[in-house]
């Protein structure tokens, strides 16, 4: 078996995203959580190497993104994708510019694209700034990220910080002209000595229009939107069926960890509605054992499950946030928390949960590694960004749902269920 796209995802939630996209546009897709250690399914148009390498030093995202990169070429993959967050999620330091120079250099390519425009879920990017909605990232709630607080939103600067090469841009105009405009484009800044190009997108059109100019490129980089236009570089068209999963089963839950404006009104919208919900105080974590928080979350969990989805989650506004932080510290905030509720999903799973969403992409991500998934069947769209997932976990069937922080209408917590 030979692949055609291989995809390093640098978070759990963005390789779901990516692989929705895919398989929405005709492909058959595997995620791989992590590096497969063993062969994956016959028959595959693209593998998606999910990393959880956003957050990482620069020099471990950079080497498990090389590694990656070989299991892909090994599988014999013909274009590699480098998926990042719509938002850019990254901070001066990387990991978005050290992996791109990195994937570059072992590819030996001198030129790529870098474009997070993902037009369905409202990221568009006109004269290398990036919108988020009607905002521009440095006023959305971007700005207050735990992890990646994002300040600047013209992406031409936050790209340079990051890397060594020259960051240029490729206008509206040209992308509106189309692909002949985009790659005389590409010529023009290969030839200035311009090895990275960010990528203007406001509507799914232009991300068609870009797509056929990136069929040479060894290496694509971008948010998940960009890919909608790629499986027709390789002959593959669009067809329905290929998102079919197995029947779900088993009690539903909901873990979040992402504290997020959108997920923060998911919270509140589930509880208006009256559901059984747990807040997780990061700060009870001085007081009592993580042991002892479990036992009580679980044992509320039990009592609650047969009533109806339940919510866990350490949500909180970013007020809250940087309290804890403040007390606790950046990372070891974070990492306790993830810790708690990748726990906490070991727990339900135990406890006959079937149905599992989990909203942040950290959070995902310690999640589906306490879980020990490490392949995920991609199936039916939820919202924009979001699929239905098939895993075995723990071994039980299980249907899994990991939403990025930013994505989802305010009532995902609810309809996602209904969507099964
Ligand atoms: P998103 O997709 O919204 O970025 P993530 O799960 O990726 O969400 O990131 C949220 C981070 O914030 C995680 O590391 C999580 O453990 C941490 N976190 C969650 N709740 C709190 C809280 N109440 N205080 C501080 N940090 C928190």
């Amino acid at each position: 078996m030979s692949i055609l796209l291989g995809c390093i995802a640098d978070d759990f939630t963005g390789a779901t995203d990516l692989a929705n996209n895919l398989v929405r546009n005709g492909m058959r897709v595997a995620q791989a959580i992590g590096i497969p250690q063993c062969g994956l399914n016959a028959d595959l148009d693209a593998v998606v190497v999910a990393l959880k390498s956003r957050n990482l030093e620069p020099e471990d995202a950079v080497a498990q993104s090389l590694e990656a990169l070989e299991y892909l070429l090994a599988q014999g993959a013909q274009q590699i994708f480098f998926k990042y967050c719509s938002t850019f999620d990254s901070t001066p330091k990387g990991n978005i510019g050290p992996v791109t120079e990195a994937l570059m250099a072992a590819l030996g390519t001198d030129f790529t694209i870098a474009t997070p425009a993902f037009p369905d879920n409202g990221r568009s990017v006109f004269k290398g700034y990036l919108f988020v909605g009607n905002q521009l990232l440095s006023e959305s709630g971007m700005r207050d990220h735990p992890l990646t607080p994002m300040t600047d939103a013209n992406l031409v600067r936050v790209m340079q910080a990051q890397c060594n090469h020259r960051v240029g841009l490729i206008e509206y105009q040209d992308v509106l002209a189309g692909a002949e405009a985009i790659s005389l484009k590409m010529t023009h800044l290969k030839s200035s000595n311009t090895q990275i190009a960010i990528v203007d997108a406001v509507t799914n059109d232009d991300l068609y229009r870009i797509a056929p100019t990136l069929k040479d490129l060894p290496l694509i980089t971008g948010g998940s939107g960009i890919a909608v236009g790629l499986p027709a570089n390789f002959g593959i068209d669009a067809h329905p069926g290929s998102s079919k999963l197995p029947p779900a089963s088993g009690y539903r839950a909901i873990i979040s960890g992402s504290c997020s404006q959108t997920t923060n009104l998911q919270v509140d919208h589930f509880k208006n509605l009256g559901g059984a919900t747990f807040a997780v105080d990061p700060l009870v974590l001085n007081q009592k054992s993580t042991e002892q928080l479990l036992k009580e979350i679980l044992a509320w969990a039990k009592a609650h499950l047969s009533l109806g989805p339940v919510l866990i989650y350490s949500s909180a506004s970013p007020e809250k946030v940087k309290t804890v932080q403040s007390l606790l510290g950046i990372q070891e905030a974070g990492s306790a928390v993830e810790n708690l509720l990748g726990l906490v999903a070991q727990g339900l799973i135990d406890l006959g949960v079937g149905q599992l969403l989990v909203a942040g992409g950290e959070t995902s991500g310690a999640c589906v590694k306490a879980l020990g998934i490490d392949q995920m069947q991609i199936g039916l769209q939820i919202d924009p960004g979001v699929p239905w997932c098939y895993a075995v976990a723990r071994n039980q069937p299980l249907h899994l749902a990991l939403k990025s922080g930013n994505f989802g209408a305010p009532e995902f917590f609810t309809n996602a269920f209904l969507k099964l």
